[in-house]
């Protein structure tokens, strides 16, 4: 298979672009792994879908330095956090990450009551719930299906995000827009490269066909992957 890139791609030098959506994104002109064990392993992609339940995140954190109980964890500040799950009643297209502090009473027993260093959380410290859509999906080589968050999402899962499909620049011509996860995050493949021009993608998901290439940035780090994808596997490039 030869790769496509776009004829003016090339690798960026300049930084990830954080300005739009599909962030980083772009083609991948004339990059490529060098063989040897150095070279990631192809991916395997595989659909997820809305499961209808929502994974809610409890979590406590305070302002105050950690100072006055000695070491703390979690970067200074005394924090922690308690997963729980809710099925949604909800149309999946409304179904997006957000917050809902209002949803849960301070005595609610599901806030965590203590960070894992002690301390003992005040009742001016901070609630903040975090309710966020679980996908399921059969990954590849697993028996067992997969109930995840889409940040939780592993390379190769690839979902439909209908929230996305209202906006020209982010749907593809059968209005859809697929989100694949990379080594270094989602790329959107409906959305715009960085360039401003698209991708094109063809085949049933998950067995997507995607022209050109594309090198992806990690969102605020300079790590990069570079891969095309066809019949449904990301090939480093
Ligand atoms: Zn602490």
């Amino acid at each position: 298979m030869t790769p496509q890139p776009f004829p003016d791609g090339s690798p960026g030098e300049d930084g990830p672009d954080t300005s739009r959506r599909g962030v980083g994104a772009r083609p991948a002109g004339d990059h490529r792994y060098p063989a040897g064990p150095e070279r990631p392993e192809p991916i395997y992609c595989f659909l997820i879908e809305d499961s209808g339940r929502d994974q809610v995140s409890f979590r406590r954190w305070t302002r105050r330095r950690a100072d006055t109980t000695g070491d703390c964890p979690v970067h200074g500040r005394h924090a922690a956090v308690r997963i729980s799950f809710h099925r949604s009643e909800e149309p999946a297209t409304s179904r997006i990450s957000r917050h809902d502090d209002e949803s849960f009473a301070p005595d609610d027993p599901r806030w965590p009551s203590t960070c894992e260093c002690g301390y003992r959380f005040a009742d001016d410290d901070h609630f903040h719930s975090l309710r966020e859509p679980l996908y399921v999906g059969p990954p590849p080589d697993q028996d067992a299906m997969m109930l995840v968050t889409l940040n939780q999402a592993p390379p190769g899962a690839i979902w439909r995000a209908p929230w996305l499909e209202e906006y020209r620049q982010s749907r593809g011509p059968d209005g859809h827009s697929y989100v694949c996860m990379l080594p270094t995050g989602p790329w959107l493949i409906d959305g715009v490269a960085k360039g401003g021009k698209r991708w094109t993608r063809s085949g049933d998901p998950p067995r997507f066909t995607v022209r050109p290439s594309v090198i992806h940035l990690r969102a605020d780090s300079l790590e990069a992957y570079c891969g095309l994808l066809t019949d449904g596997v990301v090939e480093p490039l």
